[in-house]
């Protein structure tokens, strides 16, 4: 799996959820299907009109989500950017040929006064496969995107009792020079190995 391979799986499923960030800090989500893909990074069509475009406009943090049918969950966390003003035009012309539906819903000239093409080429991606036994979830950038570091690591104070071992629904603790260590691959953050800890060995990231 890589960002490539992800922006493709995103793009069989289609219609992705986006999550904003209101003007109160409240969350907002959508769901968009106007996006052309690019294999480094997804452009989409809004209005400008919308409550949408106006979150994007001032804060530009956005999630994507997207799940597939072998359950993939695909989230990709990014800042969005209008496009150039200069590449507005052609870019809602390639958005409005791949999908045709959208010349019912902006006809004719409509798409120009109205629309505006967003660009997400910075962005850390989340993989998550809950279809295949143990679980697996890696994480990708695509342009200069940052790694989150999430879920759980095993510290020095471990006394390899193997607590957590037996508690992992997952069986992805292993014991190693009589230290328990986490397969981070193949881990669901799910927290049992650190309510089970008789040491305080486990720490969440
Ligand atoms: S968080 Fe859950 S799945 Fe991950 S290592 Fe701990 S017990 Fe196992
Ligand atoms: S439960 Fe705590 S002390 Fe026991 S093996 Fe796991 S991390 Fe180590």
């Amino acid at each position: 799996m890589d960002a490539q391979t992800c922006l493709k799986k995103l793009e069989y499923v289609g219609v992705l959820a986006f999550a904003t960030v209101d003007k109160n800090g409240a969350p907002q989500i959508r769901n968009i299907s106007a996006i052309h893909y690019e294999p480094d990074r997804m452009i989409f069509f809004t209005a400008r009109g919308k409550a949408f475009c106006e979150e994007l406009l001032t804060d530009g943090r956005v999630q994507v989500l997207g799940y597939t049918k072998f359950k993939e969950m695909i989230r990709l966390s990014a800042k969005a950017v209008p496009v150039s003003e200069s590449e507005q035009e052609k870019w809602i012309n390639v958005i409005f040929s791949e999908q045709p539906y959208l010349s019912n819903v902006y006809p004719g000239d409509t798409r120009k006064l109205a629309g505006i093409v967003f660009e997400i080429k910075d962005a850390e991606i989340e993989y998550f496969n809950l279809g295949v036994n143990p679980i697996f979830r890696e994480s990708y950038t695509v342009g200069v995107g940052n790694l989150t570091q999430k879920g759980y690591v095993i510290s020095e104070k471990c006394i390899a009792c193997g607590n957590c071992l037996k508690n992992c629904p997952q069986s992805c603790i292993d014991i190693a020079d009589k230290k328990a260590v986490i397969r981070p691959g193949n881990c669901l953050h799910c927290g049992n190995c650190l309510a089970v800890c008789p040491v305080g060995a486990v720490e969440k990231r």
